[in-house]
């Protein structure tokens, strides 16, 4: 028989072949040596996985879809704490997705609002409430910076938007009925001449109503007992001490007023005439004196 004489290569064929059949026949002492040189050597281990992913970026996108796909719940809670870490990069990311896709963002942002619009309404109103503040600030600055173009964007927004203004006001009007009569009538204080424009446009706008508002007025000062004269009210108003009758501010322009009123049977004698400032003049309205003075102190109290 001949002897067998192995070369060198035919000896390196023949332990590798071992090293497989042993590795095959041992899987679990090979995960844990592998283990104990990952442990081991991590940062060698760390480059090594890098690497392989570089060389083999196909397998790797796959690998990854291929695990997302079978792990969707971790995947999703990945995706939100990376979220969370990296609220700037997601910030940036966000702005140069919607920049680079303006068109399509702008058709899901209005398609989804369209489907959403309760929810939409209520995050909006949310996001106001919570940052109010801050909205305030700009629009107060926007407005400083840019007060004719600002004006102009809301006189036109209010022109083109004149029934939601209006059913907002009436929902204000309704849940806050008294912070809206308080802050009306701040208004009205604090803008005295705006007031009397307004009330003067309105007029013109609806003088049918004045017509006759005016007509029945002369009737009753006609037909009303009693007469007063020029000096009767000048009279008046030195009594007074210049001040309005019923809330004491000194008196520019003023108003005679009815302490009862004609349409009340009040007379349009001297003892039934007082000065009073434009704001309680139209205020008090057809009240008495008595019931105007009740109004004031609730006023006071509240
Ligand atoms: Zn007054």
């Amino acid at each position: 028989m001949k002897k067998q004489v192995s070369t060198p290569e035919e000896k390196r064929e023949k332990k590798r072949a071992a090293d497989v059949k042993w590795r095959r026949e041992n899987p679990e002492k090979v995960r844990e040596s592998q283990a104990k040189w990952r442990s081991k050597n991590p940062e060698k281990q760390r480059a090594g996985i890098a690497k392989w992913h570089l060389e083999n970026p196909e397998k790797h996108r796959a690998s990854v879809a291929k695990w997302r796909r079978e792990n969707p719940d971790k995947h999703r809670a990945n995706v939100a704490k990376w979220r969370r870490e990296n609220p700037e990069k997601v910030r940036a990311a966000t702005a140069k997705y919607k920049r680079e896709n303006a068109e399509s963002t702008h058709a899901y942002q209005a398609k989804y609002s369209r489907e959403n619009r309760e929810k939409e309404r209520v995050r909006v109103e949310k996001y106001r409430h919570v940052n109010r503040v801050e909205i305030n600030a700009r629009a107060a600055k926007r407005y400083l910076e840019n007060t004719e173009k600002e004006r102009a964007r809301r006189i036109k927004y209010r022109r083109e938007n004149v029934e939601i203004i209006r059913t907002k006001a009436a929902k204000r009007r309704r849940e806050n009925p008294e912070k809206v009569r308080a802050a009306d009538a701040k208004w009205r204080r604090e803008n005295p001449e705006k007031m009397r424009a307004h009330q003067a446009k309105y007029q013109r706008a609806n003088p049918e109503k004045f017509v006759v508002k005016s007509h029945l007025r002369r009737a009753r000062v006609v037909t009303a007992p009693g007469k007063h004269t020029a000096t009767d009210v000048k009279k008046q108003l030195a009594a007074q001490g210049g001040v309005c009758f019923y809330c004491s501010i000194p008196l520019t322009k003023y108003h005679v007023e009815h302490k009862t009123p004609l349409c009340r049977g009040g007379s349009n004698g001297p003892e039934n005439i007082v000065c009073a400032c434009p704001t309680c003049n139209l205020r008090k309205g057809k009240l008495t004196e008595e019931e105007f003075r009740a109004k004031l102190a609730q006023k006071k109290a509240a």
